[in-house]
């Protein structure tokens, strides 16, 4: 599927390095281009291309959201860890386009499964819901099965999710004569429009309940608390989530329900930080290692790892540990890799031999100690104008 999917810079046609203004510009000419009323000949092609925009819009406008993709293309987005499609809530496309009566296509076209022009009246898919789910570093790393509790609606059984009282029915509405929706006019960007809205008197339903079943107060279902196992896929990052297909709200005129969208958030690791499937961390060793080299044990997401040293390390030396990073989710087998630092560890409290040893070991190998003490002896009056930093 993502290969099949346009580059998002291309879509938009601009360049890699297109800054907002540019990115705002061109999403804004595509999208009064492609806005379906002002296409009324092949709306479905221009809702395509309007969807299109959007998206790539919507990606990289958000510095995130670009740097993801910039890295891992439309992958990073196809939910391989649960999900798929382009989720577009919480997406505010207003300062793009103010009051220009844009507003409703987004409703339309992005939200509740509903058609632009469709018929709304007919089968729909119940609305997602969404909620979190708080991970260890490892159990990220590692994939793990977590309980969750979501709030599920269920039909409601007195009135088989009718919502009208028992021995009674819900009537057709006389306001759109039960087609659930009416026509408005009003002023666009485009000119004059005509929009197809949902009906505001039965909300789209094309019904109207005069008598609501007690139980559901007329809404056809009666939310029930309930505990659910979800699958953690390993590999999954911070912000990512798990779909679970037909746990959300349920359809409406025989539609399949919505889904739940379980978001991981993964707690920060004592050792470990993360970038993509790649880990890093910092690892102390000592002097007398870093300059003679020997074996170290290095703390990996698998356990300890033994690692020889190299004689005349310096600090912040990269060692890459391959295949110690992170499970893919995208491709079975694969792992990213651990980088660690190599760090000297300075040592603050040293027994009295052992500063001995130092000291003579200073000695020995360039009298550093002394230096400043050696020079100015050569010429006391030199070494009272010098400045002094420190203690
Ligand atoms: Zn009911
Ligand atoms: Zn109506």
């Amino acid at each position: 599927m993502a290969d099949q999917k346009r580059d998002y810079y291309e879509v938009l046609g601009v360049d890699k390095n297109a800054d907002d203004a540019t990115l705002k510009k061109a999403y804004r000419d595509l999208a009064k281009k492609y806005h379906p009323d002002a296409n009324p000949n092949n709306k479905e092609e221009a809702e395509a291309k309007f969807k299109e925009a959007s998206e790539a819009y919507a990606v990289l406008s958000d510095p995130e959201k670009r740097r993801k993709y910039d890295q891992f293309g439309h992958s990073a987005f196809d939910g391989g860890a649960g999900g798929g499609g382009f989720d577009f809530s919480g997406m505010d496309f207003s300062d793009i386009f103010g009051s220009f009566g844009f507003g409703d296509i987004f409703s339309n076209i992005f939200g509740g499964g509903r058609t632009y022009g469709g018929n709304s009246n007919g089968p729909m898919k119940g609305a997602n819901i969404r909620t979190r789910v708080d991970l260890d570093f490892l159990e990220a790393v590692f994939g793990c099965e977590k309980e969750i509790e979501l709030t599920v609606k269920e039909t409601c059984s007195s009135c088989g999710g009718t919502g009208a009282k028992k021995g009674t029915k819900p009537e057709t509405c006389s306001t759109c004569g039960g087609k659930g929706q009416v026509v408005r006019t009003r002023q666009s960007m485009l000119g004059m429009m005509r929009s197809v809205e949902a009906c505001p008197d039965c909300q789209g339903t094309g019904k109207i309940i005069r008598e609501k079943c007690p139980d559901c107060r007329g809404n056809g279902f009666i939310p029930m608390k309930k505990k659910y196992s979800v699958n953690i896929p390993a590999g999954i990052d911070n912000g990512q989530a798990v779909n679970m297909p037909g746990l959300g709200d349920p359809g409406r005129n025989g539609g399949p329900r919505g889904d739940a969208r379980v978001e991981v958030r993964v707690r920060p690791h004592e050792i470990f930080q993360r970038d993509g499937f790649d880990i890093f961390s910092n690892v102390p060793i000592s002097f007398a290692v870093a300059t003679l080299g020997g074996d170290i044990l290095i703390d990996t997401v698998d356990g300890k790892v033994a690692y020889t040293v190299k004689p005349g390390t310096p600090t912040d030396t990269r060692v890459r540990l391959r295949g110690k990073g992170v499970p893919s989710w995208r491709s079975k087998g694969v792992r990213g890799d651990h980088y660690i630092n190599l760090i000297i560890k300075t040592p603050d409290k040293l027994s009295k031999e052992a500063r001995e040893a130092l000291i003579a070991f200073d000695k020995l190998t360039g009298d550093s100690l002394n230096a400043v003490a050696n020079e100015t002896s050569k010429d006391p009056d030199d070494g009272k104008k010098k400045k002094r930093f420190g203690k």
